[in-house]
């Protein structure tokens, strides 16, 4: 027999992990499935002064502390003009942002919620899930079935469970990071954010806890392809042609191999689709990292995709309604960020090549 639920959350990530936790908290059955064990890297390292009051909010403050994350003081941007932009953190109200380490911060959430209430299946893959009209019926790696009135697809950028039930994604760039670390950094100085533009896109830089650095480059999926920008000596030749990125790194080579993750903005769309499941953080909508508004956004959306399950769970009568609310809200926020995202880029006019080209061209809606 399937172990049974009212709700199961696919992606044990911010998004996942935050749904699970409000949902267990108001006292819903809810299983957790995450195919890792928050064992390996995770990008997504610097996180925004506005997490948090999410984090109050979610009740996990006291545990995020623990994690004894780097205070990030503020963010330099070399963006159109050759010299730092600085914007400190103190003026948005909090104080700091974090430099966390990922593993530690998505386990966190993941634990959270487990004490909760919900049932946190890790090292479990989705495999399979179909819906018989009543209920979904969703196997897991290891043969393991589970049986829920709803499901949430919070498996980020690849949005896996929406586009096995047919969902498509509408990506609007090609973006990806190609990122690298270094161990063993005096990072007492280095508590802030560096983004610096670059021909083929931009650059990325920050300090990690445990004396470590993250650096990466974002650009397009085929520019990174047709200049073989994988290869270590090609990527460490454009991070030398960089300025403040060049001397913050200073001579030393990375200490891990790099490794490309897809970046780009899509959206998820579902067409009459009334079955009752929904999507949440990334997997909703995906965004530009030069936003860092990711984990912000998802642990938002983890909010209001609770209250829609609840709804569902509560009204099933009005799964069309609720659903279609939940999509209108998410269309609206993609909007908003397509607007955002085209004037960060517009701000750009130093590099006449197609990363910036394409950026600039969709400015003006072609
Ligand atoms: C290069 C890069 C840099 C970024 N930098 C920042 C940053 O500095 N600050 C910031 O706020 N955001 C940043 N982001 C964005 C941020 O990482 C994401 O927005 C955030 O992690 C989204 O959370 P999520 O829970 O929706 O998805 P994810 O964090 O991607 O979590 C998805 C989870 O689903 C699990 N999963 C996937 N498939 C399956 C399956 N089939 N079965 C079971 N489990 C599955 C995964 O293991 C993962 O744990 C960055 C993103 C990229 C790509």
């Amino acid at each position: 027999m399937p172990a049974t639920y009212e709700v199961i959350v696919v992606g044990g990530g911010p998004a996942g992990a935050a749904t699970a936790l409000r949902l267990a908290s108001t006292g819903r059955s809810v299983a957790l499935l995450e195919r890792s064990h928050f064992d390996r890297p995770r990008v997504g390292e610097t996180l925004a002064p506005a997490v948090q009051p999410l984090l109050h909010d979610l009740g996990v403050w006291d545990r995020f502390c623990a994690l004894r994350s780097l205070p990030s003081w503020g963010t330099r941007s070399i963006w159109d003009e050759p010299d730092p932009a600085e914007h400190s953190h103190l003026a948005s109200g909090y104080a700091s942002g974090w430099h966390v380490d990922r593993r530690a911060f998505d386990r966190m959430l993941a634990d959270a919620a487990a004490e909760a209430g919900a049932d946190e299946l890790l090292g479990k893959t989705l495999v399979d899930c179909r819906y018989d009209g009543a209920a979904w019926n969703v196997v897991c790696s290891g043969e393991r079935r589970l049986a829920a009135r709803l499901v949430v697809d919070a498996t980020g950028r690849s949005a896996v469970l929406g586009r096995s039930l047919g969902a498509r994604r509408l990506a609007f760039d090609r973006l990806v990071g190609i990122t690298a670390y270094w161990q063993g950094v005096n990072v007492t100085d280095e508590q802030y954010l560096l983004v610096e533009s670059a021909a083929d896109g931009w650059w990325y830089t920050a300090p990690l806890p445990g004396d470590a650095m993250v650096g990466m480059l974002m650009t397009d999926a085929d520019l990174c392809r047709r200049d073989g920008l994988t290869g270590a000596e090609a990527w460490h030749n454009r991070l030398q042609a960089t300025t403040a990125t060049a001397e913050r790194v200073g001579p030393r080579s990375p200490t891990s191999a790099l490794r490309v993750y897809p970046a780009a903005s899509q959206r998820t769309i579902r067409r009459d689709d009334v079955r009752p499941w929904i999507a949440v953080g990334d997997a909703a909508l995906s965004v530009d990292p030069v936003s860092g508004s990711g984990v912000p956004r998802a642990l938002r959306t983890a909010d209001a995709a609770a209250e829609t399950l609840a709804g569902l769970l509560d009204r099933p009568g009005e799964a069309a309604t609720l659903i279609a609310r939940y999509e209108s809200i998410r269309d609206s926020e993609c909007t908003t960020y397509l607007i955002d995202r085209a004037r960060y880029y517009s701000a750009v006019r130093r590099y006449p090549t197609p990363f910036w080209n394409r950026r600039q061209k969709q400015l003006v809606g072609n």
